[in-house]
């Protein structure tokens, strides 16, 4: 057994208890969280630390398989060139790929990661996964922007999701994003998605170049398309609409929905959405370093917060980012937007990424029963109660 006090304690959904205990199994299992009032006695066996205790991380958006490709490619260049530059690289020093995968497992874990919703196009990530002390849930990532490519596409998408359920962890076929991805194979997916109840997620606006795609049918995605990739895209005419609206007509409102990156949405595309989904089963993935990484600009955060939004936070690859850590989302976040509180960093980091993926039950928050993983975060500004640029974290349990 072991008795934790830090000089706050955030539960993850719960305000924060002033020099709480948490008592957990030697195994980290829960079993109590005791509020002092602020007033901690001294107490045999009890460890006191300076900083703050939070739950385990949920990162809800991740590619592990990239993970070879960390530090190939360059930065601030927009998603036009990134996917140009990923479709390049993917399959080259793929003898690295399984030595990257496990190492940047090992970091996610070590950095207070207990889940991951993690983004696959193949079964190279499996035997990490399986042998990984951290939860995965996997969605297998279908592609193929002309409608020839459906069938083909959506068959080896269900494969692949097969090979991971067959060692029982847990997967779904899901749309890489709107621009990636035909009417029909979106079609295909939507009623797979249905009949199973499954938690779906899409990369989604996350460049102005996939606005003006659908508005327009032209800029950096059509020339990826047409020239990085050679499909033949005459049948593509633009929406006229965004992309959000042309997304959120293939994904049933039962299902939940993981909305990666979002930097372009606006209050208009907020309102669609209310109109469209239960705010309950929808959650933002915010990945703020792979956004600076990639098209340095950052989502309208303070946005999404005012409307009430389920935010959640994500690391994306190893590709667009130097580090796999929930930690360092929350603090360029910080950083950029200081308004935001602790707490809510914090619920966004664990509470609702559990929710997001279904861990509620095993992850998110320091309730007794539960095993969610305890980390220890030290260099935070403990009167403001705000992160630092020196915070770091320290998995206790
Ligand atoms: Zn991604």
């Amino acid at each position: 057994m072991r008795k934790i006090s830090a000089t706050w304690i955030f539960p993850g959904n719960q305000p924060p208890l002033k020099n709480g205990i948490l008592i957990c199994e030697d195994d980290g299992t829960v079993v109590d969280l005791i509020d002092t009032g602020g007033h901690l006695r001294e107490q045999a066996g009890l460890e006191q630390y300076s900083g703050i205790l939070v739950p385990g991380f949920v990162n809800a958006h991740c590619h592990l398989e990239l993970s070879h490709l960390e530090g190939k490619i360059s930065e601030k260049t927009g998603l036009g060139e990134f996917l140009g530059a990923i479709n390049k690289f993917r399959n080259s020093e793929a003898e690295d790929q399984e030595e990257a995968m496990k190492h940047a497992n090992f970091q996610m874990w070590n950095s207070g990661i207990v889940a991951v919703g993690d983004v696959s196009n193949s079964y190279s990530s499996l035997e990490t996964k399986r042998t990984s002390k951290m939860h995965y849930h996997t969605f297998v990532e279908a592609f193929g922007f002309h409608p020839s490519r459906a069938e083909k596409a959506f068959a080896f998408a269900e494969f692949v999701e097969a090979m991971f359920r067959e060692v029982g962890l847990p997967a779904s076929v899901t749309p890489h994003s709107p621009y990636s991805v035909s009417e029909l194979l979106f079609r295909k997916i939507r009623k797979k998605a249905l009949a199973e109840n499954t938690i779906l997620t899409v990369h989604n606006q996350e460049s102005q170049a996939e606005i003006e795609f659908f508005l327009k049918g032209t800029g950096p995605v059509f020339q990826h398309l047409s020239q990085t990739l050679a499909l033949d895209i005459s049948h593509w005419e633009p929406t006229g609409k965004s992309s959000l609206e042309f997304t959120l007509s293939f994904i049933p409102r039962e299902n939940p929905l993981l909305l990666v990156h979002n930097t372009f949405t606006s209050s208009e595309d907020i309102e669609i959405l209310k109109q469209q989904r239960n705010l309950e089963n929808t959650f933002l993935v915010l990945c703020p370093n792979a956004n600076l990484y990639i098209e340095d600009r950052l989502p309208p955060v303070l946005l999404f917060q005012n409307e009430k939004m389920n935010i959640c936070l994500g690391t994306d690859s190893l590709a667009s980012n130097q580090t796999l850590s929930i930690l360092n989302e929350m603090i360029t976040l910080q950083k950029f937007f200081p308004k935001i509180s602790l707490y809510d960093l914090v619920e966004w980091g664990c509470w609702n990424g559990a929710q997001a993926l279904g861990l509620t039950d095993l992850f998110g928050s320091l309730k007794p029963g539960k095993k969610p993983g305890v980390n220890l975060i030290t260099g935070v500004d403990l009167k403001g109660l705000k992160l630092t640029e020196k915070s770091k974290v320290k998995k206790l349990m």
